[in-house]
């Protein structure tokens, strides 16, 4: 349920009713609006004897149910959208952020030309994977912490910071120990107790969606995040599996503006895994920042045809530098619409 406080309750008002939620077998989780607070008391079922002593309760405004079944994360709880801020970067205020890299981190020479071909194309954040989960157990399988060595030295030389994707609970202190975001990849999107130990890690997670997740699933897999500890999620539409064979996942847009009403985490979109072609990913990159998305994230690569893991769907750098200027009248525009 949501406890609402009055405007002018004190930290006492507070801390009673978070008292009392706990009595009652909740957790209190306490939201800080610029005008008022909320308590959302999460658990098992919104007893409505509960709701009816809260709402009579010393500083409470009202007390209601929360109607959908993911808590933490919805718009229901906080309207306020969740800002993530790693080093200077700062996603969901508005803005718009590209992360950009191989799909897997190869060697020092393939990495550093990527990464300095696309810091001077304007991307931000650079991505590459270390561990990588392979449909095939006989693929290459990523170059672990070595290659999460070499994404940190990138890092060092170009300035941009580092997304990583983290496969397995046993790696989760040392990618976090290099990464700035870690990645939960698609196929880990219900990997239960991958998501609790994420939510102990101070770092900012960006959640793929799972290759047939359903947005109240995906939703639910944010929520473990939450719940566990860590308020820094960011969604990531990455494409489901459908009937469609024409490309490799249908990216679904709708989902975009769909969960920018559901919940207050930011959302970014990947079109390399989306669509699996390298072609259709300029021009899904400027209907995602049309739609509202927070950022996008593509694969890069100096040789895609060399490439050890997605050569297809992978831009040349030079591709990424005009899909760079191709969206750059999209993030105008949304500029001066929101001004
Ligand atoms: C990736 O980003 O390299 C990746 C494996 O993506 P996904 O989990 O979306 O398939
Ligand atoms: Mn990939």
């Amino acid at each position: 349920m949501i406890v609402a406080m009055k405007a002018g309750a004190t930290e006492e008002q507070i801390n009673h009713i978070s008292d009392r939620i706990r009595g009652f077998g909740y957790t209190p989780h306490v939201i800080r609006g610029t005008e008022r607070t909320v308590i959302a008391a999460v658990g098992p079922g919104d007893k409505k004897e509960h709701i009816e002593q809260l709402k009579s309760a010393d500083g409470v405004e009202n007390a209601f149910p929360i109607l959908q079944p993911f808590k933490l994360v919805s718009t229901e709880v906080k309207k306020q959208r969740t800002i993530i801020r790693v080093g200077d970067v700062t996603i969901g205020d508005g803005g718009f952020v590209v992360m950009a890299g191989p799909c897997s981190v190869e060697g020092r020479e393939q990495l550093m030309t990527t990464a300095e071909a696309v810091v001077k194309s304007g991307a931000s954040i650079l991505r590459g994977g270390a561990y990588k989960p392979r449909t095939s157990p006989y693929d290459f399988q990523g170059m672990a912490e070595e290659g999460l060595k070499l994404l940190a030295e990138a890092r060092e030389k170009t300035g941009l910071r580092v997304i990583t994707e983290v496969l397995d609970t046993e790696d989760v202190e040392v990618v976090a120990e290099y990464a700035d975001i870690l990645q939960v990849g698609a196929r880990n999107m219900q990997n239960f107790a991958l998501l609790k130990k994420l939510g102990e890690v101070r770092k900012p997670i960006m959640l793929k969606r799972g290759l047939a997740a359903t947005i109240k699933e995906f939703l639910l897999s944010a929520e473990y995040i939450v719940t566990h500890g860590n308020p820094d999620v960011m969604l990531c539409e990455r494409g489901i599996r459908t009937f469609e064979t024409a490309t490799r996942n249908t990216l679904d847009l709708a989902s975009v503006p769909l969960l920018n009403e559901l919940t207050h985490l930011p959302v970014i979109v990947d079109p390399s895994h989306g669509t699996g072609k390298r072609s259709l990913v300029r021009p899904l990159a400027k209907a995602t920042v049309a739609i509202g998305a927070d950022g996008l994230m593509t694969e890069v690569h100096p040789r895609p045809e060399e490439a050890w893991s997605d050569g297809p769907q992978s831009l040349l750098p030079e591709e990424f530098d005009k899909m760079m200027r191709e969206i750059e009248p999209y993030i105008a525009l949304r500029q001066s619409e929101t001004n």
